[in-house]
């Protein structure tokens, strides 16, 4: 590893050439091996509770290893969270599969997504057949994946670069929110902008570890909150980032 990957151990410190080098070494060959080492890892989330045949469809069918750079080709298929750039991870295949199962997606729903990161679970949403619309507040992860080119098979997929925080009133009200990073509280904006019946799933909390919630906007008007299992993710923070 240490040889094959000399620029980005010489010169970590260098954020730019590090998301250059991770897109410039993205691998676009999904092999045999490949296809069945993600069979493997959805017999594994099924085995840890997923029961959503089209979550576990889709898993299967999208190459992890795409959204990842190659020096973790193998390892991509092991259920984990891995670093991408910026600091920032890739969500444990299981709780994608976890999240997108609670959100209950139907074919041509409006999608919100807060964390757009490396757009596997935004593929997984528009493999389901949503209308996705991510937001990312860093920009060089927004800016690696318009040169990620296995994403234009899903032209249901809308890019934004901006504060989660403030949602998209432009394109609301959404049918779902889904949140992938940890918030310490439930972002009033995106409530707001929410159907009446539409759902939001969210790990909530401000220590290492957060509670899974779902919070559905009733017919009457109130809210019913439905707490999970408990997940680790990176905090939701506010603002831009260049
Ligand atoms: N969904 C991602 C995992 C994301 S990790 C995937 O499939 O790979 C969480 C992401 O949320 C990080 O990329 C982080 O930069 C982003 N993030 C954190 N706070 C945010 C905010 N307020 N608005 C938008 N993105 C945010």
């Amino acid at each position: 590893m240490l040889l094959q990957h000399p620029i980005k151990i010489a010169f970590p410190y260098l954020s730019t050439l590090a998301t250059f080098y991770l897109c410039a070494m993205r691998t676009s060959e999904d092999s045999y091996r490949h296809k069945g080492l993600r069979k493997k890892l959805v017999e594994t989330i099924e085995q840890k509770g997923i029961h959503d045949r089209k979550v576990l469809e889709a898993i299967n069918k999208i190459p992890r290893h795409f959204f990842l750079d190659s020096a973790f080709d193998e390892v991509a298929y092991e259920d984990k969270a891995f670093p991408i750039a910026e600091k920032q991870t890739i969500s444990q295949p299981y709780t994608v599969a976890y999240q997108t199962q609670l959100l209950e997606i139907k074919p041509f729903m409006k999608v919100l997504e807060i964390g757009t990161g490396s757009a596997y679970q935004a593929s997984i949403l528009a493999e389901l057949g949503a209308q996705v619309y991510t937001i990312e507040r860093q920009k060089k992860l927004f800016e690696s994946n318009k040169s990620f080119s296995y994403l234009k098979r899903y032209p249901n997929i809308k890019f934004f670069y901006g504060d989660g925080y403030e949602g998209l009133p432009t394109y609301a009200p959404f049918d779902r929110v889904l949140i992938t990073a940890a918030a310490p509280d439930v972002p009033q904006k995106l409530v707001d902008q929410m159907k009446t019946g539409g759902m939001m799933v969210i790990p909530m909390g401000t220590g290492d570890v957060q509670d899974m919630k779902r919070i559905t906007k009733m017919q009457d008007g109130n809210y019913k909150t439905e707490v999970f299992d408990r997940f680790s993710f990176v905090p939701m923070l506010g603002g831009k980032k260049e």
